[in-house]
């Protein structure tokens, strides 16, 4: 092998390890970085969700109970008295623990 040839494997190597670590690094951020759940994402509107449990559309949604709000799912993940927490069908993202939508289902 040439001593240029070298050097271009040796450059490339260093360039997608970098690229790697860079990728790895933007993955584990988006990972340990939870956003709250935007009302007019898509999935938002197809479940209803509301981070006013008040404001959901009763019209809509009959069976949602009054005293059905996130903090009450079994699929909240946020610890007594927070604002907000995690939710598993958000795919751990935040919503707020005052908040519904369609896949409230009672905890246990
Ligand atoms: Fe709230 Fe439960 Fe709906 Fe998640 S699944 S947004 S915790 S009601």
């Amino acid at each position: 092998m040439t001593n240029s040839r070298r050097i271009f494997f040796k450059q490339s190597f260093t360039c997608a390890s970098a690229f790697t670590a860079l990728a790895l690094t933007t993955l584990a951020r988006a990972q340990t970085s939870p956003t709250a759940v935007l009302e007019t994402s898509e999935q938002a509107v197809a479940l209803g969700y509301k981070a006013d449990a008040t404001t959901v559309d009763a019209k809509k949604y009959p069976n949602r109970g009054a005293d059905q709000f996130c903090a009450g799912c079994t699929l909240y993940q946020g610890k007594a008295g927070e604002a907000s927490g995690g939710c598993a069908v958000f795919g751990n993202n935040l919503v707020a623990g005052k908040g519904w939508c369609g896949a409230w289902t009672k905890k246990g």
